[in-house]
């Protein structure tokens, strides 16, 4: 039948796409299950400065699959963002994290804590996104700037002055915005400038080859200056070894998550770390104040 169908349809009858569509429209259903039945967890990592005080956390989202046991992100936010479903998913983040920056307001070792949620392109540029940060706010009660919101780049293409109005709005809230991923998008410097944003994170690539690729090091290197010279925060993000700390912090940058910190947590987990954070032998010495 494969030949009847003709040649531009031969591919549907390719047994391995026919599987992964198979795969995916079984995972499509059960996130949806997983939405009603809330199989998601919020895990939180550490965000830490170069003297190694604790300033707060990213939320990484987790599915507990009832099947599958734990899904990555990796697997079910693009598929998420596919159908649509990444909107009430996203909502439901955002929700979690403000009842939690809420309740962590009335706690002197967490109020001072941030919160940093991922915002996928297609929920940032659904209409009424503004709205719903807003009513999230109120309605927790969260103190807006504890709250930040991570944009990846294929978040602000399109419509220039649409975004641009939308994050000033935000930041009007007293809402903080950070770059993801920053130096593997496309979006142009000039445009940079003009985007109200409080953070560039460093994506982990550059982070992981530091060491051993000078074209790594470079770009790393160039970010930070970036940041300095428009004013905005630089944080390094998979940064799993002393080396790559400390090159960074010789780089100028004051910013910091990654296993060597602290790998993503269950909240319980993470409090607990809070609680422990002071003590922890294994904090990372500041390096000699060099400045470059
Ligand atoms: P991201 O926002 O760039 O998050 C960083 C990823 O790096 C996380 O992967 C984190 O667990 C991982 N990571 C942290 N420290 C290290 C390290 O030292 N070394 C290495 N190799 N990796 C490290 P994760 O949790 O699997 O999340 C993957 C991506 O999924 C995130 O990338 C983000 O784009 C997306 N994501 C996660 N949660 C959400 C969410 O609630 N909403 C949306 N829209 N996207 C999310
Ligand atoms: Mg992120
Ligand atoms: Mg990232
Ligand atoms: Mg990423």
């Amino acid at each position: 039948q494969a030949k009847a169908a003709g040649r531009n349809q031969l591919c549907f009858f390719d047994p391995v796409t026919q599987a992964a569509l198979a795969e995916r429209a079984v995972l499509e259903a059960d996130l949806r299950v997983a939405l009603r039945n809330t199989q998601f967890e919020l895990h939180l990592q550490a965000q830490v400065t170069h003297l190694g005080a604790l300033t707060g956390a990213e939320v990484l989202l987790r599915w507990r699959h009832p099947v599958r046991g734990w899904v990555s992100p990796a697997q079910f936010i693009p598929l998420a963002e596919q159908t649509g479903l990444i909107v009430p998913l996203g909502e439901w983040v955002l929700q979690q994290a403000c009842f939690q920056l809420a309740l962590w307001a009335e706690q002197p070792r967490m109020a001072g804590l941030t919160l940093a949620v991922n915002v996928s392109a297609h929920q940032f540029r659904q209409k009424g996104f503004l709205e719903t940060v807003q009513n999230l706010l109120s309605r927790s009660g969260a103190p807006a700037h504890r709250l930040k919101l991570e944009l990846t780049e294929s978040a602000l293409v399109d419509d220039v002055e649409a975004v641009i109005a939308l994050m000033g709005e935000l930041k009007q809230l007293g809402v903080k915005l950070s770059l993801d991923d920053f130096g593997t998008g496309y979006s142009s410097l000039a445009y940079l400038k003009r985007l109200p944003l409080k953070q560039l994170k460093i994506d982990q690539s550059f982070v992981r080859d530091l060491l051993n690729e000078p074209n790594a090091r470079a770009i790393a290197h160039a970010i930070l200056q970036l940041g300095e010279s428009l004013g905005l925060q630089v944080i390094a993000e998979g940064v799993e070894t002393e080396a790559q700390r400390s090159l960074l912090v010789e780089m100028g940058c004051l910013a910091f998550q990654g296993y060597l910190f602290s790998p993503p947590l269950p909240l319980a987990d993470f409090i607990q770390l809070t609680r422990d954070w002071p003590s922890r032998p294994r904090l990372p010495a500041p390096g000699p104040a060099k400045v470059l």
